[in-house]
């Protein structure tokens, strides 16, 4: 049963969640599961590894101190809500933007914030090039996340153009995170972010690790960056 297997994962991986907070995990589930085909949401449908390789692994990003005094985060290329709902429901004194280029994964995103009340989630269909340009969303945000979208260099400049200067960008990777680290060291410099701290975590019942690469953001980004649409994943810096 899922939120039976998903209790067991998270105290594996030292979290524990209220009833209330299981109760929202399960209705999410439910509702991915429902509407996944036609829509391409995950290929993980078994309760068991979407607990661990979903939820837990969306969590793993989180640093109560990294986090601390950060209410604005963006989960760019947000696709079936990861991490960014998982986060949500965590902690839900966040205010999250959940950002993605397929209007039909941005409609049933609106769905699960309101069947699950989840307040100040705002979903929005975009590319992370053009939304970075727009006032509301430039430099505004004191956390921008992502995991499975691009690699780091392209990914960098996604989304450290949505970072406040002091905030933080936290790329959630796989296996190729050394290589992809050394490969965006100048993409990183120009966009104003920092040296990356790495930091690796062990998924529950041997569903493998993963890196997270926090960056901070030291100074502004340069007007010209992103480039358009297109450009970062052509052309990466
Ligand atoms: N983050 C989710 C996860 O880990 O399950 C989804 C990963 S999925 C492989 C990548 C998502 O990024 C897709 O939903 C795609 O539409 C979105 N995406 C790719 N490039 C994007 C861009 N430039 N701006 C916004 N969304 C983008």
């Amino acid at each position: 049963m899922f939120s039976e297997d998903l209790k067991e994962a998270a105290g594996k991986f030292g979290l524990t969640f209220t009833d209330r907070q299981v109760k929202k995990f399960q209705k999410f589930y439910e509702m991915t599961i429902e509407k996944n085909s036609g829509m391409n949401l995950t290929a993980i449908t078994d309760p068991k590894e979407f607990a661990v390789k979903h939820i837990i692994d969306s969590l793993s990003a989180f640093d109560e101190k990294k986090f601390a005094g950060a209410k604005k985060i963006i989960d760019v290329g947000t696709g079936g809500g990861f991490p960014g709902i998982p986060l949500k429901i965590f902690c839900p004194e966040f205010e999250i933007c959940l950002v993605d280029s397929l209007n039909k994964r941005i409609d049933f995103l609106k769905e699960v914030a309101e069947t699950l009340k989840l307040e100040n989630v705002e979903c929005v269909h975009g590319r992370a090039e053009d939304l970075a340009k727009l006032p509301d969303f430039r430099e505004s945000f004191d956390i921008a996340i992502s995991r499975a979208v691009a690699r780091l260099n392209v990914l960098a400049e996604y989304c450290l153009p949505f970072v406040k200067t002091g905030g933080i960008f936290a790329a959630m990777k796989g296996k190729n995170f050394v290589e992809e680290t050394e490969e965006s060291g100048n993409a990183i410099k120009i966009l104003g972010g920092d040296e990356p701290e790495i930091v690796e975590k062990i998924l529950p019942d041997g569903e493998g690790s993963r890196a997270i690469i926090y960056i901070k953001k030291i100074s502004a980004t340069p007007a010209k960056f992103p480039r358009k649409a297109g450009m970062p994943s052509k052309k990466p810096l």
